[in-house]
């Protein structure tokens, strides 16, 4: 069970969320007081019909009234006076128009009675007894509305029928006057006893406060306001049952901070504690009021997520790829902090339910391993868990096995995703590699790469392309066709071979390609492992004539001196700020910046993930030299490839690349 108490959105206990505690206490209480005047209401009819039946003949035998009369009222005056707030109470209960309504039939209902016993002085005390049980409902209306009832009922009554209030024998207006009286001093008599109540009441709110209070420290985080892991594991626990029951799915986001241990050590715990609490901050703001999210351990959080909806016409809710890519772009932009300005990185890992586990702890322990694959691969990103990344020994095993079979079967090819000039001509290519197993289908580079790294595969996989690009290099380029060069991604694991760059050289020897048609993209995370040989790589093959791109450039850790060290060519800004760059301002200022520097160091830059036109114009705006993503031209096969380069040069031939629908002049 959820802390069953109103909390504010921080998970404090405010001013309105103890308000609020009160009215849901209130009408509970007015529901139960509701139910006891149905039940009175309904011995009071029937006393109405008795006296009716047997006092009242007594009693009006000396007046013209017949006996009929009496009845009829009982029964049917009675009766309306029954059954229609006994109506409300059924299907209003503890509403305001309910209670009201019990006030006002409750005294026309005291009046009856004293008309059926002549005025005589006991039943008059029915309006006193009344009113103390409507003082119940601790409502200063309900007294309002009821004496000023009996007050203009005994009124209309003393000059249109005064026996019927003051009895036969006495009719004086004096005895109007001490009616009155009894119910003034009866309504004073109940006010002091409702303040007392409230005195009372507010007591128990009180109380109830700090029991609320126990229950938000058990339930919420006391530094960032945010759910604790009590109530992740509830929240958990709950949407599991719920998504099996409708059959929902839903995504477990385990967002881990990059680096956090050393803030807290260089700038101290009550930096880190502030800055955790603007983080957190800045999640709650990007996810919105949606998705649950959870602070577990010092920098850990948890973001829950349901990925479908039951309403059909509902608008589809965001990936949990697209919740992660927002974390981490929100998180990269610098916090103004203490005077100084900085950035803090996440790792994300992700698991759904039902694929990857039916129990809570399964889907935290598979996000968490997913989130650990990205501290090991450079931290900064997300990963989606597949059983593909975490084989145990046979399953690795295995998969080493097919891959090397796929490699032998020719399962492995190479695309080619063009790579844009920003005034539209093609600049290049670049090479990526895709799997398409016979029983398995098409499976994701972001699968299957992450396993040939670990196997040590990679390496004969980064030959292969490597090997495919330069052949495929040099029929273009002796057809005419290749305008720029082919980009071939290379694994850290590459990298930190000995001998990588003689094999590289190697390589574009043997297939006879002048190193001006090859460009190699690094990501920053590779160059992290052994710098200086890294280094000595890249320079030798930059000397030899090969291009060297950072590729997925703003989600690894390149210091700019480290980026000046290596004089690299290229610079691909990563898709994770090419998405935000045309509709946030913050993300356009990151990019503007990395263009800048870029520039400055003498580098191009290439947008990566280019999507739509908004994108295309800003980054033009903003200065980029190339572009690369689906809007302009998705990843194809050789063939494919090979078609569209030969009309790039029969359009080239006829007209101005400027020509080209999406080019920034
Ligand atoms: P990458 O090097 O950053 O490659 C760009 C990725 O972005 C490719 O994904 C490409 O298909 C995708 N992409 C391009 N434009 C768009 C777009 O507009 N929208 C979206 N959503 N995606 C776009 P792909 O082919 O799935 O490759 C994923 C990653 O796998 C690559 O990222 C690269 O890191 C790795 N990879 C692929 N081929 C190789 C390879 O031969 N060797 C190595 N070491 N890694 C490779
Ligand atoms: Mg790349
Ligand atoms: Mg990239």
């Amino acid at each position: 069970m959820h802390p069953d108490v109103a909390f504010d959105s921080a998970g404090r206990l405010g001013k309105e969320a103890i308000a609020s505690e009160f009215r849901r206490q209130h009408r509970f209480i007015c529901a139960r007081i509701d139910r006891a005047f149905a039940w009175l209401m309904q011995i009071q009819w029937l006393a109405a019909i008795c006296i009716a039946v047997w006092v009242s003949p007594l009693l009006w035998s000396a007046s013209n009234h017949a006996k009929s009369p009496q009845n009829s009222l009982a029964l049917y005056y009675g009766g309306t006076l029954t059954l229609v707030p006994i109506a409300l109470i059924i299907l209003k209960p503890g509403r305001r128009v309910t209670r009201l309504t019990i006030a006002v039939t409750q005294m026309l209902m005291s009046s009856l009675l004293i008309h059926l016993t002549g005025g005589r002085i006991e039943t008059h005390f029915h309006i006193f007894g009344s009113l103390a049980f409507l003082a119940c409902y601790l409502d200063w209306e309900v007294l309002v509305v009821a004496s000023a009832t009996i007050a203009v009922d005994h009124l209309l009554r003393t000059f249109f029928l005064p026996f019927s209030v003051f009895g036969t024998d006495a009719v004086q207006p004096w005895r109007w006057v001490e009616h009155m009286g009894w119910v003034v001093f009866c309504d004073i008599f109940l006010i002091v006893a409702i303040k007392s109540r409230i005195r009372g009441l507010r007591t128990l709110t009180a109380r109830h406060s700090e029991r609320a209070e126990l229950l938000r420290r058990a339930y919420y985080d006391t530094l960032t306001g945010l759910p604790n892991r009590a109530f992740l594991s509830e929240e958990l626990a709950e949407a599991i049952a719920k998504s099996t029951t409708q059959g929902l799915s839903f995504a477990c986001l385990y967002v881990d901070l990059d680096r956090f241990k050393d803030i807290n050590d260089h700038l101290g715990h009550a930096v880190g504690d502030a800055l955790l609490r603007l983080l957190a901050e800045r999640m709650r703001e990007k996810l919105g009021n949606e998705p649950f999210l959870a602070r577990i351990g010092g920098d850990e959080f948890v973001v829950l997520l349901l990925e479908n909806s039951t309403e059909v016409a509902a608008p589809p809710p965001p990936s949990a790829e697209d919740v992660a890519r927002d974390i981490l772009r929100s998180l990269l932009q610098p916090f103004s902090f203490m005077g100084r300005e900085m950035t803090v990185g996440a790792s994300i890992g992700i698991s759904r339910f039902p694929q990857d586990g039916d129990s809570e702890a399964d889907l935290l322990s598979k996000s968490d391993r997913a989130m650990y694959r990205v501290k090991r691969a450079g931290r900064n990103g997300y990963q989606v868990y597949s059983s593909m990344l975490f084989p145990d020994t046979t399953q690795r095993e295995e998969a080493e096995k097919s891959m090397v079979r796929a490699l032998a079967e020719g399962e492995f090819s190479v695309y080619y995703q063009p790579i844009f000039h920003s005034n539209g001509a093609v600049a290049g290519l670049e090479a990526l590699m895709r799997w398409q197993d016979p029983v398995r289908g098409f499976i994701s580079p972001a699968n299957f790469i992450p396993v040939a790294e670990e196997t040590g595969l990679i390496v004969q996989l980064g030959n292969f392309v490597l090997q495919q690009a330069c052949k495929h290099a040099a029929e273009w380029r002796s057809l005419g066709l290749l305008p720029g060069r082919i980009a071939v991604n290379v694994s850290s694991l590459e990298l930190a071979r000995e001998n990588f760059a003689e094999g590289v050289i190697a390589t574009l020897m043997q297939h006879n390609v002048q190193p001006d048609a090859i460009d190699l993209e690094v990501t920053e995370s590779a160059l992290v492992d052994d710098f200086a040989l890294a280094e000595r790589h890249l320079q030798d093959l930059r000397r030899f004539g090969l291009r060297i791109s950072i590729d997925d450039f703003g989600t690894g850790y390149s210091s700019l001196s480290r980026l000046r060290q290596l004089t690299l060519d290229t610079l691909k800004i990563d898709r994770l700020f090419v998405e935000g760059v045309a509709s946030s301002e913050a993300d356009r200022t990151v990019v503007q910046h990395i263009i800048a520097m870029a520039h400055t160091l003498g580098m191009t830059v290439v947008a990566e993930g280019v999507e739509t036109e908004a994108q295309v114009h800003t980054l033009c705006g903003l200065g980029c030299d190339q572009l690369q993503g689906h809007l302009l031209a998705r990843p194809a096969d050789k063939q494919a490839t090979e078609e569209f380069l030969i009309r790039n040069l029969e359009r080239s031939a006829l007209s101005d690349p400027q020509d080209d629908e999406f080019a920034c002049s």
